[in-house]
């Protein structure tokens, strides 16, 4: 038997990808509202809306847009109005303090057309608190026991700002649902948790549930490992595939929708598989996974120490690897230079090499791999010279040196080297 939800009427069905049977699941829109000139000054960083598009996303919820705004009257009211139009649940957080510049339950009256009135019930709850502290209410706490003419009342048990369920209708005939919750975190989280969940999740649940895999990617631009790539990364596409950059790291989001966790996971192989198959060890890992993290794994599966030469990173290579889960019992030490004098006296690598080449050259990598695995007795040794751009004013093309001593000889790598070393 059919069911309907009323009060989440537009659903927008993702187109379905060739590939994915289960991609014809429509999902229940979101849009997460940050209210406070707090925000929008720069003051302060928007943890909750991260928090709440986490948990809608969860919930089945299509998180579509974040808002903030200033705790400005008309700029609230623009803004309800234009979440209400254009999403199914709208999540707003702040403005709901008793001092002049908390709005929203005045933004909420004015978009939903209803005079506020009194709670008495929400009066006495507030004087109570108060009490507790044998305090008397100040005058100004009173407007927080006002709300809109047919709202529902979100119970804080932390304090003395209550949340504001209200249900708007908009011009195509649906309805929105706005859930207005207090900017504080603490009392925030549970306020979602034990009200709006329980009330969105088993409608947003109808209609599927979110999931995400992230494959991380490294040596190479984003732009060619989209070109390497089918067009999966087309807009609409489910699951979608996304493409985002962090340092030298390029990660493949892949987001499903599925009636549950394990269609979700099921509808992404087909997408997984072909991300291996075009970008084969580009691609390095999944999740929370970082290079040395694989590289760590790598070593201790083979059972491999991994001695390192670095000139030009400050020692960021060895100190990755080892703050890497296992990586400091794969480490066998290392040599931080930053002269020639240092390359001559550490490892015996004539000083000439270095102050020939710049401090950048295929040879002198080697020379230095080769050297630290004979000093340290390590089954591995990598070099990395790397120097900064102006310290290579001259060098038209700056590029970053690696070389990697093993048993069977040193492989030498050039790299071009834009921007910072580290990445
Ligand atoms: P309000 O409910 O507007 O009185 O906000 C109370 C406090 O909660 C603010 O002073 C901030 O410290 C914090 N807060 C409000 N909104 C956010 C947000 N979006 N992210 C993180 N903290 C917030
Ligand atoms: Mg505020």
């Amino acid at each position: 038997m059919a069911t309907r939800y009323y009060t989440f009427s537009r659903f927008i069905p993702p187109q379905p990808a060739a590939d994915n049977p289960a991609g014809n699941l429509s999902t229940m829109i979101g849009e997460v509202i940050s209210i406070g000139d707090e925000l929008t000054s720069g003051q302060r960083l928007d943890t909750n809306s991260q928090w709440l598009s986490t948990r809608l996303t969860e919930l089945g919820v299509r998180v579509r847009y974040h808002t903030t705004v200033a705790d400005d009257l008309g700029a609230n009211v623009q803004v309800f109005r234009a979440a209400a139009d254009r999403a199914d649940v709208v999540v707003a957080t702040g403005g709901l303090g008793p001092t002049a510049d908390d709005l929203t339950r005045e933004a909420l009256a004015d978009v939903s057309g209803q005079e506020l009135e009194l709670h008495e019930d929400v009066l006495e709850f507030i004087r109570g608190l108060f009490a507790r502290f044998s305090r008397e209410m100040p005058e100004r706490n009173r407007v927080q026991a006002l709300f809109p003419r047919g709202s529902r009342v979100i119970p804080n048990p932390n304090g003395t700002a209550p949340g504001i369920d209200i249900t708007i209708p908009r011009a195509d005939g649906g309805t929105s649902r706005i859930f207005a919750l207090p900017g504080v975190p603490a009392e925030m989280f549970p306020m979602f948790d034990n009200y709006i969940a329980p009330a969105i999740g088993p409608a947003a649940g109808v209609h599927g549930v979110i999931r995400h895999r992230r494959i991380k990617c490294f040596g190479a631009g984003e732009s060619h490992i989209e070109q390497m790539l089918p067009d999966i990364i087309r807009r609409g596409r489910d699951p979608a595939v996304g493409i985002t950059v962090s340092e030298a790291t390029i990660t493949l989001r892949i987001t499903a929708h599925g009636k549950d966790e394990a269609e979700c996971l099921q509808s992404m192989e087909p997408t997984v598989a072909t991300i291996y198959q075009c970008l084969g060890y580009l691609a390095y890992g999944e999740e929370e996974d970082e290079i040395e993290d694989v590289v760590s794994r790598l070593l201790t599966e083979r059972n491999l120490t991994l001695a390192t030469v670095e000139w030009g990173t400050a020692g960021l290579v060895s100190e990755r690897l080892c703050n890497a889960p296992g990586g400091r019992q794969r480490h066998a030490g290392g040599f931080v230079i930053s002269n020639a004098a240092e390359a001559e006296r550490l490892l015996g690598v004539p000083a000439r090499l270095a102050e020939g080449a710049g401090a950048v050259s295929g040879e002198l990598v080697e020379a230095l791999a080769r050297a630290a695995r004979e000093r340290t007795g390590a089954d591995l040794a990598l070099a990395v010279s790397a120097l900064p751009v102006v310290a290579r004013s001259g060098t038209d093309s700056p590029k970053v040196f690696i070389g990697l001593a093993t048993g069977e000889g040193v492989t030498v790598r050039s790299a071009p080297c834009f921007g910072d070393p580290s990445i």
